[in-house]
């Protein structure tokens, strides 16, 4: 087929625009890879510093405040796995390498062991924790993954919500799911910004002036869990007055379910 002068010049206007549009591209990704090294050091140089800090005054002889620097201690270190295991459980899925392990769990002893993980960030902030769930609601979960989806929902309500607000959380059974809800009175989310809370490394407000810690990868993480579990996630909110964060996971009856194993790439493989 031969080409008109005209039809080559068409052609390489388009692979010229085409190549300006991988060249930025390429500088926008360059661009998030050095920003996300640049957080993830921040991220985890922080609580190490706290860490060593600490340690070391106990190991100087503070025993009077022995108690208080093991509890501090213990947070940050929670804070550092909570961020590497993020990353890792991501990484995991991707590659497809993570298993559940469900079975029929009690919702009540996992809200509650959810709570007593971040013991400490409610008694720092004065938070009061409401609970009203359905009662002997069975849910077909992974225990680890579920506590960690509630743990991080959990642990954002309390981070997001000023001084002595109040958190609840809520479970009812909706046919064959359990709806679990985690409410906060605290600063809300933008409209503009709700469309890309679950996306990976997205912060709202101004990375300049933000005054939370965090990677941005605990509400990536949840989603990826609850769809894995065949459950959904989603958000309601009101800028300046709270946020409610809901997943569904399938609904189990005690000792009924076999245990199962899943993964991304081959749903059910045992
Ligand atoms: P981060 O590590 O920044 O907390 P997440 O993935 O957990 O990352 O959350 C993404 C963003 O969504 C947060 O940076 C915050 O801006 C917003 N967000 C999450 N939970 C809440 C909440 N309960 N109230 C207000 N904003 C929230």
């Amino acid at each position: 087929m031969n080409l008109s002068a005209q039809d080559l010049e068409t052609e390489n206007a388009a692979l010229r625009e085409e190549l300006e549009r991988a060249r930025v591209e390429l500088r926008h990704l360059e661009k998030n890879k050095r920003s996300f090294t640049a957080l993830a050091a921040h991220e985890l140089r922080t609580p190490l510093t706290i860490l060593f800090g600490y340690a070391k005054l106990l190991s100087d002889g503070g025993e009077s405040e022995a108690h208080e620097y093991t509890d501090i201690i213990a947070t940050y270190a929670w804070q550092l796995k909570n961020t590497i295991d993020s990353i890792i459980t991501l990484q995991q899925i991707d590659t497809g390498e993570l298993v559940l392990n469900l079975q029929a769990l009690p919702l009540a002893e996992i809200s509650e062991n959810a709570l007593i993980s971040r013991q400490r960030e409610i008694v720092e902030k004065a938070v009061e924790i409401r609970s009203d769930l359905e009662k002997d609601l069975y849910v077909q979960a992974d225990r680890e993954r579920l506590l960690l989806v509630f743990a991080q929902l959990l642990s954002n309500s309390i981070k997001y919500t000023p001084h002595a607000g109040t958190v609840t959380v809520e479970a009812r059974a909706k046919q064959a799911s359990v709806v679990i809800s985690i409410r906060d009175n605290g600063i809300g989310i933008p409209p503009e910004e709700l469309p890309h809370i679950f996306e990976r490394f997205y912060q709202t407000g101004d990375p300049l002036t933000r005054q939370y810690n965090g990677l941005g990868l605990g509400l990536a993480v949840a989603k990826e869990l609850v769809e894995l579990h065949g459950g959904r996630i989603w958000v309601e909110s009101t800028y300046n007055q709270g946020s409610a964060f809901h997943f569904s996971l399938p609904r189990a009856k005690p000792g009924v379910q076999p245990n199962a194993k899943v993964n991304r790439s081959a749903r059910l493989i045992a």
